[in-house]
């Protein structure tokens, strides 16, 4: 089942030794322009480009992860003057003013006029808090001025309850008229818990109703691969395109974050470059094949180590599958170098860390078995991708 994974692990790991640290110079194959100084220790890799990966969240959650000031997780791509934002973690609506994306020339009408699609990869809550935040508080923060409706996209309804984990009785059942919405259904849900709130910005202060001001819609993955959630929750398929306009085409697949499902990666390709999230994933073929001949490859990793910390040895029969059942739905720091080199990308971002409070060497041990460059995110980092914007 991972045969791409397992050969360039051999290989990777006969070829290349482990090294100590990344410098700016490093990642010249992404950019021409040396990184500059920002306050938080971000680098500002991208400026100068047309077309820029920023991240704004680095951080995997749910806890909020005492002693670090990494937000949770959510990146952006921009091209030109728009940008699109893919998950949206904890303080993704002040990351966003903190990267000065979109229109501040007012007070309100930006950053937001500049956001044209939202790309959710699963609804895990680490990746969708601040949702709201984007979309109900966006009327006063640019929303309302954009041309068209911002199309939220993520995972569809998950189909069936999750199994249940370890012995019964079974806990009660949230919601069990529909206990799994989808992305559409989340954001017709959103609208209604804040019903309060947008009837009286539209009716007092006279702004758009949502309607006008977004959309959510749910990732069109074939149904043959949606048929069996709990049984075969990541089936091997092919890249799905669903969403194209004037600056990007986007497409996905399934990849491991069982019992999560559906559970998401995205490709963005431009005419400058392309990039991938990988979404919360176990090594992922599907994710390796949506990777290939990609610029940049954004990734989850777990520090096996805490997990290790978590569930002490010795452990008994239940806390070892507790163990695994955590590990088995991420991406080690042993294992995410491999996924890098079978993709053949030449840039590593590692964000969606945990925990999110590890000092940064703890990381730099993903350059194990990838030949290409190893970023280790950090909150408010600008790359570039392709040419610089003439
Ligand atoms: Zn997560
Ligand atoms: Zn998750």
């Amino acid at each position: 089942m991972r045969d791409l994974l397992s050969a360039a692990l051999r290989r990777g790991l006969t070829r290349r030794s482990l090294v100590t640290g990344v410098g700016a110079a490093a990642i010249a194959g992404v950019t021409a322009r040396p990184a500059e100084a920002a306050p938080g220790g971000a680098r500002q890799w991208g400026n100068g480009h047309r077309t820029r990966l920023i991240l704004l969240g680095t951080s995997g959650g749910p806890p909020w992860w005492p002693g670090t000031t990494r937000a949770g997780t959510a990146s952006a791509v921009s091209v030109g003057d728009r940008f699109y934002l893919v998950d949206a973690g904890h303080q993704a609506g002040r990351q966003i003013r903190d990267a000065r994306l979109g229109d501040w020339s007012h007070d309100t009408d930006g950053p937001l006029n500049a956001l044209r699609a939202i790309f959710l990869t699963h609804l895990h809550s680490d990746h969708t808090i601040d949702l709201d935040n984007v979309l109900i508080e966006g009327v006063s923060n640019g929303l309302q001025r954009v041309p068209e409706p911002v199309q939220v996209w993520g995972p569809g309804n998950r189909g069936a309850l999750p199994p249940l984990f370890g012995s019964p009785p079974a806990p009660p059942v949230t919601a069990p008229d529909n206990p799994t919405p989808g992305t559409a259904e989340m954001i017709a849900l959103m609208v209604r818990a804040f019903a309060t709130d947008i009837n009286d910005r539209v009716f007092d202060s006279r702004k758009p109703p949502p309607s006008a001001l977004f959309s959510g819609h749910d990732v069109p993955i074939p149904e043959r691969f949606l048929a069996d959630p709990n049984g075969n929750p990541h089936p091997r398929m092919s890249p799905v395109p669903f969403y194209e306009d004037d600056r990007i085409r986007v497409s996905a697949t399934l990849v491991q974050h069982a019992p999560v499902f559906p559970a998401l990666a995205f490709r963005f390709d431009t005419d400058d470059g392309s990039v991938v999230f990988s979404g919360d994933t176990g090594p992922s073929d599907n994710l390796i094949e949506l990777a290939r001949g990609a610029d940049i490859l954004v990734h989850e990793v777990m520090d096996r180590a805490w997990a290790e910390q978590l569930f002490p040895q010795p452990r008994d029969t239940s806390a070892e599958a507790r163990f695994h059942h955590l590990i088995n739905a991420h991406t080690t720091i042993e294992q995410v170098g491999a996924i890098a080199e079978a993709a053949g990308v030449p840039t590593l971002v590692l964000n969606h860390l945990v925990p999110g409070n590890r000092p940064e060497h703890t990381w730099l041990r993903a350059q194990r078995g990838y030949s290409g460059k190893l970023v280790v995110g950090r909150d408010l980092d600008i790359l570039g991708i392709g040419p610089l914007a003439r």
